[in-house]
């Protein structure tokens, strides 16, 4: 059985230091470890954030933890200790050393409802295998995700753009694809732009330029998609963060959804039309996603 980890934070955040207390404590992973009181269970009340490891190095750990502190800001949680969360994510990432693609998931509450102190705990075990996804893509649907693209800026009590636990929307829209035979969504917004995935971001290739939509659309800003952007220069094309209609997807001459763990999926399918896959690049973008270091 492949290893499954499980460390509980001592102090989750900077106002309630431990001084001289180690920063975690390994749990028996098959142990009960959060209250049926907590936040995080009763209120989807708390942020998360999945790291990629890489035979036991950790991907992208900064940009992750920013996030992390970015999101919990928006949800006005105490401001998360960053070096004791950077230690976990280390612990647990070299007892994975033997494995070739695992991953870390961290999750901060607001605590025991009535309580004082937020709870923090990050769980790590293999990689699902994306091989499949990776190379032959996946078929997505377009969906409304029923907000302007400004809900951002005109209702940021909606916490769009923040990593919240509650995800429970993208499961059901998942749950619509598979029901419109597809594997995935691409969100729009109501008044027509494309957002991002369920679980990723869109990536668009034209020409030598790769585009994604705007983060200013209250979506995820993608580490994934930063670290593509990065790949993408490093071969001579250009990169851009754009507004973008369902037009572009015609345009494109290739699209991915990607994302921490699954990597560059590439999209296949669109509303059951077939979209082109390019082989080569995907291979190329993947190798070096999968090959990431901190
Ligand atoms: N958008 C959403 C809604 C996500 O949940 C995620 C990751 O889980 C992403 C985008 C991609 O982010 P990252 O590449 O940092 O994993």
């Amino acid at each position: 059985m492949p290893p499954r980890l499980l460390a509980l934070l001592t102090a989750p955040s900077l106002d309630r230091p431990a001084p001289g207390k180690p920063p975690f404590r390994f749990i028996d992973v098959e142990q009960p470890l959060v209250s049926a009181l907590d936040l995080g269970v009763t209120r989807g009340d708390g942020v998360f954030e999945t790291i990629s490891i890489g035979g036991g190095r950790a991907q992208a750990t900064g940009p992750h933890l920013t996030r992390l502190a970015r999101s919990a800001a928006m949800l006005e949680l105490p401001e998360p200790d960053l070096d004791a969360w950077r230690s976990v994510v280390y612990a647990l990432a070299e007892e994975l050393s033997g494995v070739k693609e695992a991953f870390a998931k961290l999750v901060y509450t607001r605590g025991i409802e009535g309580g004082d102190r937020p709870t923090g705990w990050v769980f790590a075990e293999a990689s699902p295998d994306h091989t499949a996804a990776r190379r032959d893509g996946v078929r997505v649907v377009l969906l409304d995700r029923g907000y302007a693209h400004d809900v951002a800026s005109t209702a940021p009590w909606l916490l769009q753009g923040a990593k919240t636990l509650s995800y429970a929307v993208n499961r059901a829209a998942v749950r619509e694809a598979h029901r419109r035979d597809a594997d995935d969504v691409l969100f729009l917004s109501s008044d027509g732009f494309l957002l991002e995935g369920t679980t990723a971001n869109l990536v668009l290739k034209r020409g030598d330029r790769l585009t994604t939509p705007a983060t200013s659309l209250g979506i995820l800003a993608g580490t994934t998609q930063a670290d593509a952007f990065s790949f993408a220069r490093s071969q001579g094309l250009t990169t851009s963060y754009e507004l973008l209609t369902p037009d572009a997807l015609e345009d494109a001459e290739a699209l991915w959804l990607v994302s921490s763990v699954r990597h560059a999926a590439p999209i296949r399918a669109i509303d059951g039309v077939e979209r082109p896959i390019d082989r080569a690049f995907t291979a190329a973008l993947n190798e070096f996603l999968v090959g990431r270091r901190d």
